[in-house]
């Protein structure tokens, strides 16, 4: 069964409108950062229902309208997506080049409508402008792949039809032996082409829709996790992923340390420069700190001036001999402020789960007595919860 492809044409138009008033509702909604991408993809919709209108009333209209205006306006509608995937990808202004190859239709469109009448080679040059920008809105779609998003695989996939179909059209049209002698002739290759381009914008900016509202749940995970100063674990979500490790490392017998940090004298860095130069000192620290942990390692911040770092599978003695390199590298750290060295240090507490200590409350209150220590004992320094229980042990005899 052939599709009719004026019938076709004017239901595309009609999708399409529904689509763009749908459309209309939800950018006005939409924010930073997808929003300029959001009103792109719209427009690229809104162009169509014209565009499919004019096409479809092919003979009952000039030429100019039907055949220049109507082509000119679907190449300009599909030019848009690539450029709203370019504007999500960057969050920049995306390129013109999408739009000058879509105007430059209008070239071959007008001299093969009136200065020789030919549907082949007009058909021939529209499919491979349009697959040049199907092709650029495939790169765009892969260029967006930082995360295999369900949203993606299904734009993904319905640009490579489109692609494919454009593809074989052109190639047959170029070679068929009986040419095309009008455009609205109905033959399986006109069926499927137009047929899918009633289906496409519909599952595309389903697709769309989905990818960028997933991006927007990503984000808000991220907030929810992170500490805005520093860009580590907020205290919730550190509690959340210690949970799992704990279990995970008393299952299989496996040692866990953790190292509470504690800036040495930061108030007087807040005192002696501003607030603005403690945060910058604080997120110099963090970025300290980070460079030297491994991938499975943990780093939160418990409030203040006060930071977490949870080593998986580490024993005590290596835990100390990690949180000896932290403490060197920060205090190697050459922050300048009006030409001052900021003193910038921190005492460490090391504490490794045990049957003594194996809950994370507990693991946590150890390292702080440890890091207390460290205070007590000059700051700058590594102090062990071991090494702190084997001291009061000494203290006591040496009491005796
Ligand atoms: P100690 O060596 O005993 O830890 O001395 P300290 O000055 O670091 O300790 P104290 O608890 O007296 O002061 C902590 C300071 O850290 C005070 C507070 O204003 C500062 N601070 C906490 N959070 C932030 C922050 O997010 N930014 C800045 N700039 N300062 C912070
Ligand atoms: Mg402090
Ligand atoms: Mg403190």
């Amino acid at each position: 069964m052939l599709l009719d492809v004026r019938t076709a044409m004017l239901l595309t138009s009609a999708i399409t409108l529904v689509l763009s008033l749908c459309l209309a509702f939800t950018v006005r909604q939409s924010r930073r950062p997808a929003a300029l991408a959001s009103r792109l993809w719209a427009l690229g919709t809104a162009l169509q229902p014209l565009g499919w209108l004019l096409l479809g009333l092919r003979g009952h209209i000039p030429d100019l309208f039907s055949v220049v205006c109507g082509n000119g306006l679907i190449c300009l509608a599909y030019a848009q997506y690539p450029r709203a995937l370019a504007a999500f990808n960057s969050d920049q202004r995306p390129s013109q080049l999408p739009n000058l190859l879509a105007a430059s239709t209008l070239v071959p469109v007008a001299f093969y409508t009136w200065l020789e009448y030919n549907v082949q080679m007009r058909t021939v040059i529209t499919s491979g402008l349009l697959l040049a920008l199907f092709v650029l809105t495939l790169r765009e779609i892969h260029r967006g792949a930082v995360r295999a998003l369900a949203g993606q695989h299904i734009l993904a996939a319905t640009f490579a039809i489109g692609a494919g179909l454009l593809l074989v059209r052109m190639v047959f049209e170029t070679v068929n032996p009986a040419p095309l002698t009008s455009a609205l002739a109905a033959t399986p290759m006109q069926s499927a082409l137009f047929g899918y381009a009633a289906l496409a914008p519909v599952v595309a900016t389903f697709a769309f829709f989905q990818i960028s509202s997933d991006r927007q749940r990503l984000e808000l995970e991220t907030l929810a996790a992170t500490d805005p100063l520093t860009g580590v674990l907020n205290r919730r979500m550190l509690d959340q992923l210690v949970a799992g490790l704990l279990a995970e490392s008393r299952r299989h017998g496996r040692p866990l340390s953790v190292l509470l940090l504690d800036a040495d004298r930061f108030k007087d860095i807040n005192d002696a420069h501003g607030h603005h130069v403690g945060d910058f000192a604080l997120r110099a620290l963090v970025h300290a700190v980070r460079e030297l942990l491994r991938p499975g390692d943990l780093i939160g911040r418990l409030g203040g001036e006060e930071f977490l770092v949870v080593l998986n599978a580490t024993a005590e003695s290596e835990a100390v001999l990690v949180a000896e390199r932290l403490r060197a590298s920060v205090a190697a750290l050459d922050l300048r402020q009006d030409d001052a060295r900021l003193a910038l240090s921190v005492s460490i507490g090391v504490a490794t789960l045990s049957p003594e200590c194996s809950d994370f409350n507990e693991l946590v209150r150890s390292a702080d007595h440890a890091m207390y220590a460290a205070k007590r004992g000059g700051r700058n320094r590594v102090v062990s919860g071991e090494f702190k229980m084997r001291q009061a042990m000494l203290d006591s005899t040496t009491a005796d």
